[in-house]
């Protein structure tokens, strides 16, 4: 009994302990240096590993970013097996390293989870987590994967945001973080499965004149692309500076020709967004779709979460 009433009482004490860290630390992200409250949209994006957000919604997060807008990009996992070569944790620092340059370009912040690559769940544990996260940046839009994704990691990062994008706005879910009183809107980056539905874009932003910073970002991750990442090869890896040049380059040719397909294969979708004669001109686009789940906003207050159109 006492041992229970001693219990008892350390939870009381935790949960007030939590509670008067509402003011400051709870609403923190260790880390990050915490957007004024100016009025400006807080966007945050979830993905499995460092460099899917920047290859999904680097374009976009400069277009915020240029106008004033928080952008946060985090990784659930923290990429410790994305690589033929290496592995562990000097591969997931040397991530991070490669992720933070490639932010510092592109002039956002971002956070890489301490889940190992391959493994992530859906647990309860990871459902409050990203919970936290999206209250404590206090966001408008929320971004991630679809839940029918080639890899686990994608596939379960896209259902724990589904799990969130509700639950943020419940206050005694993770009563630690305070609930959002306003639901954020929910989106998806596209992918190309078909099964058991394909994506349906409800955005599609022109991304040309930002284009060349984004693969600027994407190249610093050479861990990924230079060298292929889990699935790549000594091969890829020339001795002489010619071919080591032409290699960077046939990867950024790659990433351009990535955003050059999803212009042409929205293409109409761009025209509902950009005067017609533009909409015909756009080379590179990124596109998202909302989530059923949180708000559901209207065409004009798309404008205004994604302000690019005018
Ligand atoms: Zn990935």
């Amino acid at each position: 009994m006492n041992l229970l009433k001693t219990s008892l009482a350390s939870c009381v004490l935790l949960l007030l302990a939590s509670v008067a860290g509402q003011g400051g630390a709870a609403v923190s992200i260790e880390g990050i240096n915490m957007p004024p409250n100016d009025g400006r949209l807080r966007i945050i994006c979830f993905v499995a590993h460092p460099d899917d957000c920047e290859l999904q919604a680097g374009g976009s997060a400069v277009l915020w970013a240029k106008r004033g807008h928080h952008v946060l990009f985090v990784s659930v996992t923290n990429g410790d097996i994305g690589h033929w070569r290496e592995a562990g944790g000097p591969l997931a620092k040397r991530r991070r390293e490669e992720v933070d340059k490639a932010h510092e370009l592109l002039g956002i912040q971002g956070v890489v989870l301490d889940i190992h690559d391959g493994e992530l769940l859906p647990t309860l544990e990871n459902r409050r987590m990203l919970t936290r996260l999206i209250r404590q940046w206090a966001a408008d839009v929320v971004i991630a994967h679809r839940p029918n994704d080639y890899h686990p990691d994608h596939r379960y990062t896209g259902v724990l945001v589904q799990d969130a994008a509700y639950m943020v706005t419940v206050p005694f879910f993770c009563p630690d973080v305070p609930a959002l009183k306003k639901n954020p809107a929910f989106f998806y980056f596209p992918d190309r499965f078909q099964k058991p539905n394909p994506f349906q874009p409800d955005v599609v932003v022109a991304v040309d004149e930002v284009m060349e910073k984004k693969l600027d970002a994407l190249a610093v991750m050479e861990s990924q692309f230079y060298e292929g990442g889990a699935n790549g090869s000594a091969e890829l890896m020339p001795g002489e500076p010619a071919k080591q040049k032409a290699r960077h380059q046939q990867v950024r040719d790659g990433f351009a020709r990535r955003n050059q397909a999803l212009a042409d294969r929205f293409r109409t979708e761009l025209g509902d967004w950009y005067p017609a004669g533009k909409a015909g001109a756009i080379k590179h686009a990124e596109a998202f779709e909302l989530c059923e789940y949180g708000a559901q906003p209207d065409k004009a207050q798309l404008k205004k979460l994604f302000p690019f159109f005018d």
